[in-house]
């Protein structure tokens, strides 16, 4: 045979996966950093906020066992302990972790403005809407309960704890596409504010929007963003966008309000069969 067809899909896109805290939620993605530190102060080795936030959108297990491996608080641990954090110590932090991240979680709940007219504006474009995050079940039941309270409600939600692996797997997409009935996953967009979540949309074959501004990489809620020099803010959302373009990301903007634009030259792209 000299040669062969290739099969693409050119077909409408259908669902559109969200991250939570700092996509939807959280604006600055707040409520693990603060709890992330809290557990390894109680350990005797207190870690910088930008250590705490480096490995964000994993597990929060794996989040925890990231921090201990990251040079600077290693080494703290080793003049603290003097032997290296071993897997021990990571499950006891977990443990408190757990109880502490739930006692506050109510507290960072409020909504990113743009959220619902952005969900609403996918609905309308006939999007399912699916769900992914690193917190585990029992703080996603909360924080479900605390978005609905506030008018979102995904039509499905998959967490760390529901999957054999977190992100940057793409298990959690793969399980949100056979919960909403969505498939070639070409025709699914995920949505993310870390490297990791833009990963896990990658590796399920999906488009992906990196956001910039309203999450764990500029790490700052609404109002400190806007007491922040413009210049300042300018240059560290160059450094972001530049990052998450290099992850791969297919496309990178400020924050969920600008992501329905985006959608229209995806499916303008999918309409002419292009693939992710
Ligand atoms: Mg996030």
């Amino acid at each position: 045979m000299d040669f062969y067809f290739r099969r693409t899909y050119r077909g409408a896109l259908k669902a559109i996966l969200l991250d939570w805290a700092g996509t939807t939620m959280d604006y600055g993605c707040y409520a693990p950093a603060v709890v992330f530190r809290q557990v390894y102060e109680r350990m005797r080795v207190p870690i910088s906020m930008s250590e705490a936030r480096a490995p964000m959108g994993a597990h929060k297990k794996v989040h925890i066992h990231k921090i201990s491996q990251i040079e600077s608080v290693h080494q703290r641990w080793e003049e603290t302990y003097n032997r290296p954090p071993q897997e021990s110590d990571i499950d006891a932090m977990f443990e408190a972790f757990v109880p502490l991240q739930l006692s506050c979680l109510a507290e960072y709940a409020d909504l990113i403005p743009g959220t619902l007219e952005a969900v609403a504006e996918f609905r309308k474009r006939g999007l399912k809407i699916g769900s992914t995050t690193g917190y585990t079940g029992e703080m996603m039941a909360l924080l479900q309960k605390e978005a609905k309270k506030r008018g979102y409600e995904p039509d499905a939600t998959v967490c760390a704890t529901d999957v054999p692996e977190g992100r940057p797997a793409p298990w959690m997409c793969v399980q949100n596409a056979m919960q909403l009935g969505v498939y070639p996953f070409a025709a699914c967009v995920k949505v993310d504010d870390t490297i990791p979540g833009i990963e896990e949309g990658l590796n399920a074959g999906m488009w992906t929007i990196g956001l910039a501004k309203t999450g764990n990489e500029i790490g700052l809620n609404e109002e400190e963003i806007n007491r922040l020099d413009p210049e300042v803010l300018q240059t560290q959302l160059e450094t972001v966008y530049q990052r998450m373009h290099q992850s791969g990301a297919h496309y990178v903007v400020d924050g969920i309000w600008d992501v329905s634009d985006v959608l229209d030259d995806i499916q303008s792209r999918l309409t002419r069969g292009e693939c992710p």
